[in-house]
């Protein structure tokens, strides 16, 4: 919890502490001409300095070679500060699912998770140090909230991957980042300007950005409204993510705390209207949690809301945290709940458990950092 923060309470302002020195990654196109101005320097060197930290995914500024030693000392020293420093690494699946803890500039601690698939990375990322959406099943939620990231904290955990990939670092060989899941720490939405900014870093092409599809990025979210319908507006056709967990308001009450504020039926409402705009299929999270929320009654439920909507359901099996009174599923409770949905007509699939042994679980590594 935050000093402030009462148990059971929402968080959606973030302290104001800790923010993190500007760094390249956190401006625009026409943002780093105006500084590379600023700093002496004529204006076509951001590009090449964009080129080299975007496409070339070169962080080291010695060896730009096309820039004059005078431009990259200049810029090292005044836009490149070190954000993240690596704490722990640890992986699985063969080195193809890499967990990463990091320690910002302030010591503050957020992680990441590069998933190796055939044919695609997916780069699971934080938005905020902590979280102040107090959901007891998550880890995360129980730390409560440090801070918000700025936009290029953001970005350097997706391009840090992208270095690996890049170095042929990651069991594999060669390869890019396809995909960004905004489903590390920290509520995406209650960080909404830096989060929007690191997604048009991402899909923006070069030299402003790292040129991945709109639909490569998915934003994670327990349901801020307001938020759903302004993303709505940006012109991002971004897959959202919808953290259900229950289908009734009695029950999410308790696991998605912030559902007191906006209950099922409007959050669903924002939902569609959001597949309505942006022409997405929405995706609906689903943790099954033993004898919770997993009966198959509840699963009717759930497929009454989801019927003719253009939505995918994500079934996760619970990731226990430590000291949590609640388990996964049984195989045949689990097997049942998909069953139903799929004969309600409802597309389901069961998130498969990677990064399990690894405590790759949401805020499972920073709450044992050492
Ligand atoms: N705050 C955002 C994104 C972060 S979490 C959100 O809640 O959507 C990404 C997903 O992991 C969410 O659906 C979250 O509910 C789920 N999650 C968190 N802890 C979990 C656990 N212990 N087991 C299974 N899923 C979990």
């Amino acid at each position: 919890m935050t000093a402030s923060q009462a148990p059971g309470e929402l968080v959606f302002e973030a302290p104001k502490r800790g923010k993190a020195p500007r760094h390249l990654m956190d401006l625009t196109g026409p943002e780093r001409k105006a500084a590379i101005v600023e700093l002496g320097f004529p204006a076509f060197r951001a590009d090449q300095i964009s080129r080299q930290w975007l496409s070339r995914l070169n962080d080291d500024p010695q060896t730009w070679s096309d820039v004059p030693a005078d431009v990259r000392d200049a810029v090292s020293g005044s836009l490149l500060p070190a954000l993240l420093s690596p704490v722990r690494t640890v992986d699985c699946d063969q080195g193809t699912t890499v967990k990463s803890l990091w320690r910002l500039h302030d010591g503050a601690l957020v992680e990441t998770v590069l998933m190796r698939y055939p044919g695609r990375v997916t780069m699971c990322i934080s938005s905020q140090a902590g979280c102040g959406m107090n959901c007891p099943f998550c880890a995360t939620g129980q730390a409560g909230l440090t801070r918000n990231l700025s936009t290029a904290e953001i970005v350097e955990q997706a391009l840090a991957g992208a270095r690996a990939l890049n170095r042929d670092e990651v069991a594999g060989g060669e390869g890019r980042v396809t995909n960004v899941v905004f489903m590390g720490m920290g509520e995406p939405l209650a960080n909404y300007s830096s989060v929007i900014g690191a997604v048009r870093r991402l899909v923006s092409s070069a030299p402003e950005g790292l040129g991945m599809s709109a639909r490569g990025v998915t934003i994670s979210t327990v349901g801020l409204v307001p938020r759903i319908r302004q993303l709505a507006t940006e012109g991002l056709p971004v897959t959202l993510a919808l953290s259900l967990h229950a289908p009734d308001d009695e029950l999410r009450n308790t696991l998605v705390p912030v559902n007191t504020k906006w209950p099922v039926d409007e959050v669903l409402d924002a939902l569609w209207e959001y597949a309505d705009v942006t022409h997405r299929r929405v995706s609906i999270e689903y943790a099954l949690i033993k004898e919770i929320n997993d009966q198959v009654w509840r699963a009717h439920r759930l497929a009454d809301l989801l019927e003719g909507q253009l939505v995918h359901v994500n079934l996760i099996p619970l990731n226990p945290t430590p000291g949590s009174k609640w388990t996964a599923s049984s195989p045949q409770d689990e097997a049942a709940f998909v069953a139903t949905l799929k004969q309600r007509g409802i597309a389901v699939t069961v998130r498969d458990t990677r990064g399990r042994e690894i405590d790759g679980a949401c805020g499972q590594l920073a709450a044992s950092p050492e």
